[in-house]
């Protein structure tokens, strides 16, 4: 202020100088004139240029200017910086934000209080099928055309979420989205999308488990509550009795391989994986199935050829009884279904990409190429009554996919019908350990060849 003052001053007292050197007195009086117009005109320029400065609002341009007009530019600039900096955490702060919900595994879109889309996440876009550069500023009930969710977002009540289909979604492959509405702001809505599809289907499977599990148990049950009240009201004679005592215990011993199963399939899915410290002879593992192979067969009164290979000096790292019941269920199958004239064959073979496969082969029924990649489910059966007739309880070769998996080992079903069945484990090599003797022959190709070179 003081230095604005004093240019004015100066400004005057140049001006009547120049007036008195030209004109005496008088030119001194009449100079103050323009020289007070020439300082008014040279501050309209400086402020003129702080003023066009401002309009244009870049700091880094700043016009050099001394005086008042100086000190305005200084502070102006310093508060426009602070404001630009605080645009650019807000900036940020909203980046990361966004990046944030981009992140979140459930869809979410923001709609304005039309209801058109404002923001959405990729994977809103996906579950909804939505276009993230066309259809921005669209109506959301143009774009979800399920009439559930048009209803939906048409009653204002959005305490509860709805399941409305994805798009794509078929009979044969259906999409389920569960989806909500949130009120917020001023009119605004926070649409939620989840994927529910794969919670869906486990539901699903889990009542059909849980059906069939009742199914397979009641139908003993009926017969046995059947046979005890006969025993109650009928009078029977002792043959009559130990015939259906008989029964009795067939249908008793029915339920019991079912729990059995079923507590060996919970078993499966609710222990860790197998590590790789626990080693199982494979002879071990060839003679136990060899022997209750055997005693099956007996007890079915069949008399198939069977033949079990001399198994190798190999050692697969695995749980014993995991295994042991893997092998027993193929083993078992393979008598069942075998008639007395057929052949049942266990051996084990080195494959050339260092993998070892056991497999048992049969000269059964066969089975049918339509039914192959649904024999591991759980209660899937080719033949009922033939499953049935046999003991089996349907939850057989589960067990043996799940024990393969269990340990990294591949179960491949060959079969043709009329002329037999071949159901295959095999391991990977590192779940191998070939001990001092095993022929080489017996030995994968790579190692055979790095141990003799
Ligand atoms: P099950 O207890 O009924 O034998 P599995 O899960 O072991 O149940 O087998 C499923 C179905 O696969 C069987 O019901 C049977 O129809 C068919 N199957 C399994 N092994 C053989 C085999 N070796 N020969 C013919 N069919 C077989």
């Amino acid at each position: 202020m003081l230095w604005r003052f004093f240019t004015l001053v100066f400004s005057l007292l140049l001006a009547c100088l120049i007036g008195w050197w030209f004109a005496g007195d008088h030119g001194a009086l009449i100079g103050v004139v323009p020289g007070a117009l020439a300082w008014l005109a040279l501050d309209s320029v400086r402020a003129a240029r702080v003023l066009r400065w401002l309009r244009e609002g870049d700091i880094s341009d700043t016009p050099s200017v001394s005086g008042l007009w100086g000190e305005v530019v200084d502070r102006a600039r310093r508060v426009l910086r602070l404001r630009d900096q605080q645009a650019q955490q807000s900036k940020q702060q909203l980046q990361d934000f966004l990046a944030a919900i981009q992140a979140s595994p459930n869809g979410v879109v923001l709609l304005d209080p039309q209801g058109r889309i404002e923001w959405t996440n990729q994977t809103a876009a996906l579950q909804f099928g939505f276009d993230v550069q066309r259809d921005m500023q669209q109506q959301v009930s143009n774009l979800v055309r399920d009439p559930s969710f048009g209803s939906y977002y048409a009653s204002g009540a959005y305490e509860r979420e709805i399941v409305i289909p994805g798009p794509g979604s078929t009979a044969s492959v259906p999409v389920k989205l569960s989806v909500q509405l949130h009120p917020y702001g001023e009119g605004r809505k926070l649409l939620l999308s989840r994927d529910i599809t794969a919670m869906e289907q486990a539901e699903i499977m889990r009542r059909d488990f849980v059906a069939n599990v009742s199914h397979e148990i009641r139908t003993p049950l009926t017969v046995l509550a059947g046979f005890i009240e006969t025993l109650q009201t009928l009078p029977l004679d002792a043959q009559e009795r130990s015939r259906y005592l008989a029964l009795m215990s067939q249908q008793a011993s029915r339920m019991q391989t079912l729990v059995s199963d079923l507590l060996t399939l919970s078993r499966l899915e609710g222990s860790p994986l197998p590590g790789a410290g626990e080693w199982t002879a494979l002879a071990v593992l060839m003679s136990q199935c060899e022997q209750e192979a055997r005693a099956l067969s007996a007890t079915l009164g069949k008399s198939q050829e069977m033949t079990f290979s001399a198994p190798p000096p190999v050692e697969i790292a695995g749980t014993s009884h995991e295994l042991l019941s893997a092998v027993s269920n193929l083993v078992s199958n393979a008598v069942r279904y075998t008639p007395s004239s057929g052949s049942v064959k266990v051996q084990w073979r080195a494959l050339p990409d260092g993998r070892g496969e056991l497999s048992v082969q049969d000269s059964g029924p066969g089975i049918a190429p339509e039914h192959i990649s649904r024999l591991t489910e759980r209660f899937y059966r080719v033949d009922r009554s033939r499953s049935r007739d046999t003991g089996g309880t349907g939850l057989g070769l589960a067990i043996v996919k799940h024990v393969a998996q269990r340990h990294g080992a591949e179960l491949k079903i060959d079969s043709t019908v009329g002329v037999g069945s071949s159901f295959a484990i095999a391991f990977p090599a590192n779940r191998l350990r070939y001990l001092p003797g095993a022929d080489t022959s017996e030995r994968p190709a790579t190692e055979s060849a790095a141990e003799s070179g």
